[in-house]
């Protein structure tokens, strides 16, 4: 059913580019006009899965639109290169090679720094091909002369010449690109680019090498663009300079933004919509250079009103009619009822790494003397502390007195300033916490740290992803559903934190209770060995506190779990051991009973007052 649906958009893509040359003649389009628009639909494939996917935003994609184009054209016109298609494909390589190295530079930066290399990136391309290069690449004439490409078959040899003939052409790269580019977004290495562009800091903490996954986005956009470069040659005879202009790079965000990012199509229709517009205004309407105010007010209208651009609207369009998207209500609470009994989800196979019988004894996690200096103060001084492999420990302290800095050093998301961590025997200080989610110790945030743009089965397959696929991993074109034991680990991640019934609800449509157990989902879907959980039932209701405690009774069965809470009822019922920090040191660490009944304790907690937290 899933596989019918998914070759229908390639089935309808093939049927529509066979019927453009009978039916946008009817509609006043010149097959020069359709060409053009191909090609930047071509380009705008890849920069969609670079921006709209992975949410990395270059205006520097001239750069490789240029690079492909002129390879592809100084191999044709000055090398004596006689294939066409061959030196189509060698441009591509080269714009991809280039972009590689590009991406190296530019993606040691993220947000606006890193759209800010990519402008400065255009530039010094546009120059080069200006001036040192000039001789290669023709200075401001450009390489005039550039083939059409023909295709021998053995039998009979295709001639591609010009208008609809060249158009078959350019529709059967245009599919290619499309087909190439839908198996890439249904990838297990597509998913983790949505997972990037929606919270990297969580993608990174699942287990996943984000950075090798923005380079593969930015090598992949770079592609496409150099091969529709090398197109655009083509198409005119001639390859034009200005392929290397900023202005390239501006009209194709531009383009993307309007048709729809993140939907492949969208470069396509935006393309449309620009190509067509400029044709109409300028030559129907005679506005000259003028045209390009109507198009700033159509953008500007359209950014305001379909944020998700054309497609993105009529999609949000269809969902709304069908409602697909409406996965239900946000359920409040569901009652624990609903899901199957802890004692089956415990006993389930999968994912519990350590079942009882099988769980190696002494400890998982050891620091040694661990502390955290921000500048003056002293977040976490000289902490020992030691976890053994099964036990389910609590944390408890008051505000600041240096828990989540804690917990963010045992996983390795900053650095102590001084001390060891040993996990599973394993010396872990100063590793990144992508490499110690990879070696079984992962958390769950205080704040959720979801993938907001995703459902919730999406989020949990995003994590499951890194425990069975290592963190970097480049099966571009392998189908998601095809990874081994994937949707097993996701349906028991759903059934441990209660939201089978909400799989395929978009995260911003849960009520809060549910984005908590999601949250703690995402950590267990990653398989860990010792999980940390910091505030799991922080902000809930006193109902959801009651099913949330209930629901990590059953989580910790055959696992280790180390858990920072301010609810010391909860913890106190949940934990075999308690461990209490204060102003940054471990004031005392003993059974909850002891802890109850520790006047230390109580004099931290309540200026003195004994008794009451053993009442
Ligand atoms: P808790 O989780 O117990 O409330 P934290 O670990 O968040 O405590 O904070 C401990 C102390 O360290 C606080 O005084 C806090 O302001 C300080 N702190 C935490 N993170 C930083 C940081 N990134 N930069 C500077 N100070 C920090």
């Amino acid at each position: 059913m899933l596989k019918q649906r998914r070759y229908l958009i390639e089935i309808l893509t093939a049927a529509a580019l066979i019927a453009a040359p009978f039916v946008l003649p009817l509609l006043g389009f010149a097959p020069n006009t359709v060409n053009r628009i191909l090609v930047w639909g071509l380009f705008g494939l890849g920069f969609d899965i670079l921006f709209g996917f992975t949410g990395l935003l270059s205006f520097g994609q001239s750069a490789f639109y240029g690079t492909g184009g002129f390879v592809a054209a100084y191999l044709l016109t000055r090398a004596g290169f006689p294939n066409v298609i061959l030196a189509l494909i060698i441009g591509m390589i080269a714009a991809a090679a280039t972009g590689y190295l590009i991406g190296l530079i530019a993606l040691r930066r993220t947000g606006i720094y890193f759209a800010m290399i990519t402008v400065a990136i255009a530039e010094v391309f546009y120059f080069v091909e200006f001036n040192p290069l000039s001789d290669f690449t023709g200075g401001e004439n450009g390489l005039p002369g550039v083939p059409t490409p023909s295709l021998n078959l053995g039998f009979t040899t295709l001639h591609f010449t010009t208008g609809w003939s060249l158009y078959q052409f350019i529709a059967f790269c245009y599919f290619l690109g499309v087909v190439i580019a839908l198996r890439i977004v249904r990838s297990p290495v597509g998913a983790i680019f949505s997972a990037i562009r929606d919270n990297p800091l969580r993608a990174t903490a699942v287990g996943h090498n984000i950075h090798g996954y923005k380079l593969t986005a930015f090598v992949i956009a770079a592609a496409y663009a150099g091969f529709a470069g090398g197109l655009l040659g083509v198409l005119q005879a001639f390859m034009p300079p200005d392929a290397f202009m900023f202005d390239t790079s501006g009209q194709l965000v531009m383009q993307t933004a309007i048709g729809g990012r993140g939907t492949l199509f969208g470069p396509l229709v935006g393309a449309a919509v620009w190509l067509s517009l400029q044709d109409f205004l300028q030559a129907a309407l005679g506005l000259g250079a003028a045209w390009k105010l109507v198009l700033g007010i159509v953008f500007v209208l359209l950014v305001c009103f379909l944020r998700r651009g054309i497609i993105g609207g009529i999609v949000d369009l269809y969902s709304f009619l069908t409602g697909q998207r409406r996965a239900g209500k946000p359920v409040e609470s569901e009652p624990q009822s609903d899901a199957a009994p802890a004692s089956e989800i415990a006993a389930a196979p999968m994912p519990a790494p350590h079942r009882p019988d099988d769980r190696p004894s002494g400890p998982i996690l050891q620091a040694k003397g661990l502390t955290k200096r921000y500048g003056g103060l002293l977040a976490n001084s000289d902490i020992d502390f030691t976890v053994n492999h099964g036990e389910l420990r609590g944390i408890i302290g008051p505000n600041g007195a240096g828990k989540s800095t804690f917990f963010k050093m045992l996983t390795c998301e900053v650095h102590p300033t001084s001390g060891s961590i040993t996990f599973e025997g394993r010396d872990i200080t100063g590793m990144n916490v992508t490499d110690v989610c990879q070696l079984g110790l992962t958390k769950s945030y205080q704040v959720n740290q979801l993938f907001a743009g995703l459902t919730v089965r999406e989020n949990l397959v995003i994590a499951a992803l890194s425990g069975l696929r290592g963190k970097f991993k480049l099966d571009l074109f392998r189908s998601i559903d095809s990874i081994p034991g994937l949707a097993e680990r996701v349906e028991h991640t759903l059934a441990l934190v209660n939201l089978t019934r909400r799989t395929d609800t978009p995260v911003a449509e849960l009520a809060y209770g549910e984005k908590r157990r999601l949250e703690i989902g995402l950590a267990l879907a990653t398989s860990p060995s010792l999980l940390l959980l910091d505030e799991p039932l922080a902000g809930m209701s006193p109902r959801e506190r009651v099913e949330t405690v209930k629901l990590l009774k059953s989580i910790s069965r055959g696992r280790t779990m180390i858990i920072i809470d301010h609810d010391m009822d909860a913890l106190f019922e949940l934990a075999e051991r308690v461990t209490v920090l204060q102003e940054g040191r471990v004031l005392v660490e003993g059974t909850p009973e002891e802890i109850k009944n520790n006047s230390t304790v109580q004099e931290a907690y309540l200026g003195g007052v004994h008794g009451v937290l053993a009442a």
